[in-house]
């Protein structure tokens, strides 16, 4: 006889991964990763902690939640970890959701959403985004019902890299009733040139049900620690995706390199210039080709692949070393999400592209 499992193993979906981490050579432009290693000082402070590792890691994970609290000038009880900030997304999910509960958010967006109350049983409401590949806020708002228990907001959005100014979000957060978390999903605010990326705290201290939600896997290259941390409106949602967790969710190498990535500011702000300036010529090489661009404020760029056959064209991208996301996985056949990589990875995209489409 086979081993049963529950239900939900059947409704769970497969997460799109990208390939490639087994390969050599090949410019990684599938995953929003950062093309820069991690920052100065980091390295040494993760081989610290490796020589500590007969130790479990500190659980409350409070010396990075004192870092951040210095750093956003904020409570530290209303700081949450993660082991990457999917991991609170998934906490969320489990503290918020179950069957009967209604989670409202835009599609395409990010691909751990849809787990979200796959996981939970509760029911998820996808609302299209707008012509312009953004968010429908409006479209949402009305999708709010006595059911809702969570909002989740990607901005900027992946894959389309779009972004509301935060003047649009304070808008919504006004109208979303007191009882709805909404999580804003910032993993990437860092790279909008629309907003200072701190100016959303300033939401916080009116919406006690707001959790910004923040990464140190993009900007802060250190996606394979996997750590990421909630700025939280109200401390009982720290509490809460806490309790629905392991003890030690955050092992100590990844605790100790992302306390040390946040000394280093401006090594930060040196690398968001170099990859907005990449980020605007990449987006002129594509149009340049005659493809059609959204208007990107995140490290990577949503963009069509003209009239020939999206598979193919992946496919011969990585006949060339250079992997990038299908559009068909992410929710658009013939569109595709491409990481601004280094200027060098970008141009060998340009000129493997130039001879595809
Ligand atoms: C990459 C990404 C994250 C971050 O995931 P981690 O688990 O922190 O690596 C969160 N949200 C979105 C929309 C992302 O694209």
């Amino acid at each position: 006889m086979a081993i049963e499992f529950t239900d939900k193993i059947r409704r769970l979906p497969v997460y799109p991964t990208a390939g490639g981490y087994a390969l050599d050579g090949f410019a990684m432009l599938a995953s929003n990763e950062a093309p820069f290693g991690p920052m100065p000082g980091v390295v040494e402070a993760a081989a610290g902690a490796v020589a500590t590792a007969n130790r479990y890691p500190d659980p409350s994970n409070m010396r990075l939640r004192r870092a951040l609290a210095a750093r956003y000038d904020y409570d530290p009880m209303k700081i949450a970890i993660g082991a990457g900030s999917c991991d609170i997304l998934l906490s969320a999910a489990e503290a918020l959701l179950e069957p009967g509960a209604e989670v409202v958010y835009a599609w395409p967006s990010f691909s751990v959403y849809p787990h979200m109350a796959a996981a939970t049983g509760a029911t998820a409401i996808r609302v299209p985004l707008d012509a312009e590949h953004r968010h429908d806020l409006d479209a949402m708002l009305a999708e709010i019902t006595a059911a809702t228990r969570l909002v989740i907001v990607c901005n900027p959005n992946n894959p389309t890299g779009t972004a509301h100014p935060l003047a649009a979000v304070e808008r919504f957060m006004a109208e979303v009733p007191r009882h709805v978390c909404v999580i804003l999903d910032e993993a990437y605010c860092e790279f909008s040139t629309l907003d200072d990326p701190d100016a959303s705290l300033a939401l916080l201290k009116r919406h006690a049900n707001l959790v910004l939600l923040r990464t140190f896997s993009k900007v802060y290259g250190l996606a394979g620690l996997r750590v990421g941390y909630a700025l939280c409106g109200d401390e009982r949602f720290r509490v809460a995706v806490e309790q629905v967790r392991q003890p030690f969710f955050c092992n100590s190498v990844a605790q100790a390199a992302a306390e040390a990535a946040l000394l280093r500011q401006d090594e930060l702000t040196r690398r968001i210039e170099e990859t907005v300036a990449n980020r605007l010529a990449l987006e002129e090489g594509l149009r340049e080709l005659g493809l059609d661009v959204a208007e990107s404020q995140s490290n990577f760029i949503w963009h069509s692949l003209g009239d020939g056959d999206e598979q193919e064209i992946l496919a011969g991208l990585r006949d060339r070393k250079v992997l990038i996301r299908s559009g068909r996985a992410l929710g658009r056949e013939g569109w595709a999400r491409t990481t601004v990589g280094t200027s060098a990875e970008n141009r060998r995209f340009l000129d493997a592209l130039r001879e595809l489409v």
